[in-house]
Order: structure tokens, then C-alpha cells, then sequence
């Protein structure tokens, strides 16, 4: 068995994907070409820096998609979230006391590296937490509503991996 230290990055970032595209993906990086890629295919950034700034980015896609969905206790960017190990963000519902009633505390927190990362990928990340809000798992439920939401889903999430590859090679 291999271990998961030894694979390599691309393997480790894109576990589960076909060998041709993480072949592709290891050329990519092997070259050093992986950041110009990106910065090609994703020149936009995005002005969403502050949490509150974040809260009302949210906000607005949930308003636009998931109307019926409960409300939103809070939206935070967090320094400490590893994006790859948390399944590409987290997302949890805790359950508070308060007084003689349970509520539902809804929670939305994004890595601090999606403030500088680009526009489209902050909107991936936060898509993939929204859908979150209806599906706990990552099922076909889950992915077809990332997909309502962000028809173009599946290609933002592989290109995120690669971004988070190419950030390791930056550090
Ligand atoms: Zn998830």
C-alpha cells in the first residue's frame, strides 16, 4: 500500500479522479506551469474581504437559490480550516440550548486563502457549503444542487484542487 505521503501531489489533491487527468494535471506541475493556468483561466478576482463582506456575499446566493432554506446564524472566514482534509469547507449544525428550546445553529466558514483566491473559486467553495444547508453528505443530491447552483460546478471544483496545489509549491 502506498502511503499517502509518498503519493504524488497531484495524486493526493485529486484522489479519485481518472489517471488521465491527474497525469495531465502532474505535467501541469512538473513543468511549473500550474499558477499561469490559473491565472489564465481565472483572471478575476473578487472584492470579498472582510467577513461581513462575506455574509452578504452568501447571503445573496442563498436568496437567489435556496430561499426556503433556514436561516444563516453566521459566516466567517477561518484561518485555521483545512480545505482538502474538511472535504473543501465545513459546515456544521450545532445544536444550542437556549432556554427550554433547541434551535439550530447554522454555520458557514470558508479558508482564510479563498480572500485572495479567485472569483470564481470563492463562489465554487461557498456553493458547495450552501448546498450543505440541504444535503449533509456529498451524494448525487448534493452535486445536482451544486450543479443548480453553479452549472459549471464540476470544473471549478477539479480547478480548485489544482489552485490548492499550486498554493503548496508557493509555500
Ligand atoms: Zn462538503
Amino acid at each position: 500500500m502506498t502511503s499517502p505521503h509518498l503519493a504524488s501531489p497531484a495524486a493526493r489533491y485529486l484522489a479519485g479522479y481518472p489517471p488521465e487527468l491527474i497525469a495531465q494535471a502532474e505535467s501541469l506541475h512538473a513543468d511549473g506551469r500550474l499558477a499561469d493556468y490559473l491565472q489564465r483561466r481565472y483572471p478575476e478576482r473578487h472584492e470579498v474581504r472582510s467577513d461581513s463582506a462575506l455574509f452578504a456575499y452568501v447571503q445573496d446566493l442563498k436568496t437567489r437559490h435556496l430561499r426556503n432554506a433556514a436561516p444563516l446564524n453566521s459566516v466567517n472566514y477561518d484561518a485555521k480550516l483545512r480545505v482538502l482534509q474538511h472535504a473543501l469547507g465545513t459546515h456544521t449544525r450545532r445544536t444550542q440550548v437556549q432556554g427550554a428550546k433547541l434551535k439550530m445553529r447554522r454555520e458557514i466558514r470558508v479558508a482564510t486563502l479563498f480572500r485572495d483566491a479567485p472569483a470564481a473559486l470563492l463562489r465554487m467553495i461557498v456553493v458547495h457549503e450552501l448546498a450543505h444547508l440541504r444535503e449533509l453528505d456529498h451524494n448525487k443530491a448534493f452535486y445536482a444542487l451544486c450543479q443548480h447552483m453553479e452549472p459549471d460546478y464540476f470544473q471549478l471544483e477539479f480547478d480548485l484542487r489544482l489552485y490548492l496545489m499550486s498554493l503548496e509549491d508557493a509555500a
